[in-house]
């Protein structure tokens, strides 16, 4: 058996008791599983203070010291063990307001100690509350070590299962992995990038022996870790290209008619830069697999149309499937509007399709009368077949897995059709790099022209007379308004009340205008009915939560205030106010929020407020959050990121990228003896996988 595979209990110092909690908390199994329990820092234990010299930069300090005297102060939950300790610079108090009667028998009087913590002042006199206390000990007297922090649960901590205890694991395991450690990088591109070893770098990462070690330990293993995420990505793209034969479209006589005749408005530079791609994709015998970013609005549609009339003029059908009924409908409408004109036949299939219809347009899509079909996941059901199927496209790839794209490419079974996935929500280069690194990227990063920039402020909510003033200004010009409030769901009954409350104050502010709601826990006819309203101008203000994040185009509403914007993320926002300037008149977006607002929100705003570039915001997003957190890409892979950091490691990013670009060039199936590492890896990468696809 191979030695990581070894399960945890028969780690000395583990045991059948830690090893069940580690399993069941943190889901370490096995050797290997521990390795990879990386911290996600490290505390300077290098030297030690003296508590003479301790002031307020000091975020920790280390000091060795003797404990003198100790006494129970105050009452009930105020209730405290306050201890004196000194070295021979002076004198501080340590704090305890928990376990302090198992402290009372565990501390030593006189002891000599190492106690580690945040100080305070308070009137003249340093103190740490809750310090880290250990016995000075031969081996722990000289300081001299950096102490990793892992991630852990409160259970583990209960159980004394602390960092240290799993540094002091992790060092044992070390020592008994050294020889089976193996390099997993070729050495010439070790060289290269004067990268450390493999095995240095796991040591180094786990108990670094200086800061510098740490630095260069982290790096390796960053890039290790980018490489093969973008060297299995690239595989993937040149083996669809080199295996994977694509249907060729090269008539393009409806395209033309469309092109010269039907297109009722001139198409962006982007829109014709990102046609030409596709049709390159088209031309090749190859199979497209192609992204297509940009913005709400920025035209996506007419780019799917016309790419769906390059399989028409070549006898494919083409389906568009969305994630959501909604989403589905607006595709069916703004695509419809395009096929009435060519007298193209389109359908739609949904969850809620009946079952008449529903057979109707399985028969027409296997007899190939209908050309174009608009749905959601309805679409992949295996019922569901296709006379010719040339075309896939998908929108909001983010909550579709990979799985699903390949359940559509099998609806074929000559030949694979081509894919395009449309995203409205930009993402950053880098994530671009690793979520859809076996995609061909477009991006249409132009607005159509005539399109005024939304305007958007900042008020308080202390301002809102002011604000439900210029929104009766603009109601008096016609336009219409929404009015948005969070939902989100651990909340939902409390936020369900403030949209409630919300709607009751709007309605005495403007008591004779004519009002609509939406929200998540109405039935989807009266949804729909409550939209309708207000797409045929009958209501003018929306009062809505979230759900108008997707699905509602009504370019005469011009105006979007949104309350409690703090609540928000940052691409929600940016999304959110993507349902205004939509139409020719000048459009607003109103961020409501209280006073009190934290440093991030207060970034977020200032962000909303200077661009409307979603690329931009999509930069600043990632700064914020971290890429895990980014919308919908949870699921997307991003998470087996274990030491990289998108949004810090642009850089290694791009080298590892490279690197793997160019060995793949040079030498796919990795025949040349310095290759034979990556091999391995890759194998035992593949193993673990599908370890853990059983277990899971
Ligand atoms: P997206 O799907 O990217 O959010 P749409 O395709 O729905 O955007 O386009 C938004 C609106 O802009 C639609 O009303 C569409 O008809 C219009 N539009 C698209 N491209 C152009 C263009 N080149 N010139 C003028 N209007 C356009
Ligand atoms: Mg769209």
């Amino acid at each position: 058996m191979n030695f990581f595979d070894t399960k945890i209990e028969f780690l000395k110092g583990v045991g059948p008791q830690r090893a069940a909690l580690l399993n069941q908390e943190l889901s370490l199994f096995t050797f290997g599983d521990l390795l990879q329990h990386y911290p996600f820092r490290h505390e300077d234990r290098t030297s030690f203070q003296q508590i003479r010299d301790i002031n307020e930069r000091l975020p920790n300090v280390h000091i060795k010291g003797r404990l003198r005297e100790w006494h129970i102060v105050g009452e009930g939950s105020k209730k405290r063990l306050v201890a004196t300790f000194s070295d021979l610079t002076g004198t501080m108090d340590l704090v305890w307001f928990q376990g302090v009667s198992y402290f009372e028998k565990y501390l030593r009087p006189n002891g000599e100690y190492i106690v580690y913590g945040k100080p305070v002042q308070f009137g003249g006199r340093w103190s740490i509350t809750h310090p880290e206390l250990d016995l000075l000990t031969p081996e722990n007297s000289e300081g001299g070590y950096w102490q990793p922090i892992y991630p852990l649960t409160e259970k583990l901590r209960r159980k004394n299962l602390d960092s240290k205890v799993l540094g002091k694991m992790i060092q044992v395991l070390l020592e008994m992995a050294w020889p089976h450690i193996r390099e997993t990088l070729p050495d010439y591109i070790i060289q290269k990038y004067k990268l450390v070893s493999k095995r240095d770098a796991l040591w180094q990462f786990h108990l670094p022996q200086s800061a510098a070690w740490l630095h260069q330990a982290q790096r390796r293993l960053k890039f290790e870790e980018l490489f093969y995420n973008q060297f299995r990505l690239i595989k993937n793209k040149l083996l669809h290209k080199t295996e994977y034969p694509g249907m060729i479209f090269d008539r393009s006589a409806i395209v033309q008619d469309f092109y010269n005749h039907h297109i009722p408005f001139q198409l962006t530079g982007a829109q014709k830069r990102v046609l030409h791609e596709i049709h390159g994709d088209l031309l090749t015998g190859r199979q497209m697999n192609r992204l297509l970013q940009g913005d709400v609005g920025s035209g996506k549609t007419i780019v799917a149309f016309i790419t769906m009339l390059f399989a028409l003029d070549n006898q494919a059908q083409s389906c568009l499937m969305a994630p959501t009924e909604i989403l589905a409908e607006q595709h069916f409408q703004g695509l419809r509007k395009f096929a009435d004109l060519m007298g193209i036949t389109i359908g739609k299939l949904t969850g809620s399709t009946r079952k008449k219809e529903r057979m109707r347009i399985h028969e027409q899509l296997l007899s190939g009368e209908m050309q174009i079909i608009v749905g959601t996941h309805a679409l992949i059901e295996d019922i569901v077949q296709f006379k010719n199927l040339g075309l896939c496209i998908i929108d909001e790839q983010h909550r579709f897995g990979v799985a699903q794209r390949a359940k559509l490419w099998a609806k074929n079974d000559r030949i694979n059709p081509h894919m395009l996935v449309m995203t409205a929500t930009p993402i950053p280069r880098t994530l671009a790099m690793t979520l859809y690194g076996d995609l061909d990227i477009s991006a249409i990063d132009e607005l159509p022209a005539g399109r005024k920039p939304i305007k958007t402020v900042h008020r308080y909510d202390a301002n809102r007379s002011a604000v439900f003033g210029f929104v009766k200004e603009e109601l008096h010009k016609g336009r219409q308004v929404y009015m948005v409030y969070p939902l989100i769901e651990e909340s939902e009954k409390l936020d369900l009340k403030d949209l409630m409350d919300g709607y009751e104050s709007v309605s005495r502010s403007f008591p004779e205008v004519p009002l609509s709601i939406l929200h998540g826990k109405m039935k989807a006819k009266d949804k729909d009915f409550e939209m309708q309203r207000f797409v045929k101008n009958e209501t003018k203000i929306m009062v809505a939560t979230t759900v108008i994040e997707v699905g509602v185009n009504v370019p005469n509403a011009s105006v979007m205030v949104i309350e409690n914007a703090e609540r928000f993320g940052l691409s929600q926002l940016h999304q959110l106010r993507g349902r205004v300037g939509r139409g020719a008149d000048q459009s607003y977006c109103i961020l409501m929020t209280s006073y009190k607002i934290s440093a991030d929100t207060r970034l977020r705003i200032e962000t909303m407020c200077r661009t409307n570039d979603g690329f931009e915001i999509s930069e600043v997003d990632l700064q914020l959050r971290g890429p895990g957190d980014l919308s919908g890409t949870q699921q997307s892979g991003i998470t087996d990121l274990l030491v990289a950091n998108l949004a810090q490691d642009g850089a290694i990013l791009k080298e590892a990228r490279m690197t793997a670009q160019q060995i793949l060039e040079a030498d796919q199936h990795l025949l040349q003896p310095e290759h034979n590492p990556i091999k391995v890896h890759l194998e035992n990468l593949r193993k673990e996988e599908t370890n853990w696809s059983r277990i899971s």
